[in-house]
């Protein structure tokens, strides 16, 4: 097989304004694919309905008795982008090579998926669409974009920045990604968690093509939120430094509130009064910080993580892995033929 069989997944969520004209973008992006021999005839564009409101399951539905390339997976309800996405990655891994992530807005670069294809035949498992420029998005979100990125970095969770959920995976990518049990995910936290090889691409960001976006302030919080929570223990570790903190002031505080006694300045039953508070403070939050510790770990234990995820495979040559290797090898071979 030389020619991946790419699926290109988009979750929409009462997107009826912008369905047609991405589908019809999108086909384009397909039919010039196949037409180049970039990506399999058989490749398809799987829309998956977040449990929309609006007639987006109809128009899918539409799509897909027009066009055979055309395909849609209905949510029962409503569980957010995240979520819907990653039913689309799952549903997509079993019937691709590789699978595309965009949103149905068409916000990022469509032209972008041609050179995501590009990295893919030369080998690399996962390619982030990153934005080189954010002027079309509002003041507020390139600023509590900014904000958040910022933040992450700085509790240790490695995200790769400017980049949102536009990105390519092969399917053993897909496959170790589908691995992760959570049931917060928040993928762009965990695809680099993954591993394989990777690469960037980077493309303007564009304006919503129609509608409005489906990311009101309570969702983006909560989206903000889920990533910080699912992803460090650093809020609990802020506790336990702080009752540290607090059990250091209150060696000074007990301190000057004995030597107040001494020096005869104080009324009757403050000095006890006072040092009890400040070490009673300070040994609560301790042992609220000590128990948030065993949490965390019982926490991070919970999510069974896989451990690791095995790119090559010497050992047992029939392996997907090897086979994905060779399989690279001749692709690279025959792009650099295709491409002269
Ligand atoms: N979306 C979804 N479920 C939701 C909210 C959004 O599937 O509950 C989809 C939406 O249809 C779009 C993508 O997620 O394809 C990104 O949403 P949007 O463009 O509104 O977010 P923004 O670009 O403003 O961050
Ligand atoms: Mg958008």
């Amino acid at each position: 097989m030389n020619r991946p069989l790419l699926t290109i997944v988009v979750p929409c969520y009462n997107e009826e304004e912008v369905l047609p004209e991405t589908c019809r973008q999108l086909r384009g992006v397909l039919h010039d694919l196949v037409g180049e021999q970039l990506a399999a005839p058989a490749s398809k564009l799987l829309f998956v309905d977040d449990g929309s409101k609006d007639g987006t399951w109809s128009m899918i539905t539409a799509e897909h008795a027009n066009h055979p390339e055309v395909t849609g997976l209905k949510l029962a309800r409503n569980v957010g982008h995240q979520k819907a996405l990653l039913a689309g990655l799952e549903a997509a891994c079993a019937h691709s090579d590789c699978v595309v992530s965009i949103d149905a807005d068409l916000q990022d670069d469509i032209r972008s998926i041609r050179d995501f294809i590009l990295k893919f035949h030369e080998g690399f498992d996962v390619v982030y669409g990153v934005r080189a420029c954010r002027q079309s998005d509002t003041w507020f979100k390139r600023t509590s974009a900014l904000a958040f990125y910022g933040l992450m970095t700085r509790i240790g969770i490695q995200l790769i920045p400017n980049h949102a959920d536009f990105r390519l995976m092969s399917k053993r990518a897909v496959r170790e990604l589908c691995r992760y049990g959570e049931t917060n995910v928040f993928l762009r936290g965990i695809v680099p968690l993954v591993g394989f090889s990777a690469t960037q691409v980077f493309y303007d960001r564009k304006e919503r093509l129609a509608g409005r976006s489906k990311y009101g302030i309570r969702k983006m919080l909560s989206f903000a939120f889920d990533g910080i929570a699912s992803f460090s223990v650093a809020p609990i570790r802020f506790v336990t430094s702080l009752g540290l903190a607090l059990l250091a002031m209150s060696i000074v505080a007990g301190g000057y509130a004995l030597f107040q006694k001494w020096a005869g300045e104080t009324n009757a039953g403050w000095t006890s009064l006072i040092v009890s508070v400040w070490f009673l403070g300070a040994l609560q939050l301790l042992g609220i910080g000590i128990i948030g510790e065993y949490m965390g770990k019982i926490f991070v234990e919970v999510k069974r993580r896989p451990k690791y995820a095995v790119e090559i495979d010497l050992y047992s040559p029939a392996s997907e892995s090897a086979a994905r290797n060779r399989r690279h090898y001749s692709l690279t071979k025959r792009h650099s033929v295709l491409i002269k």
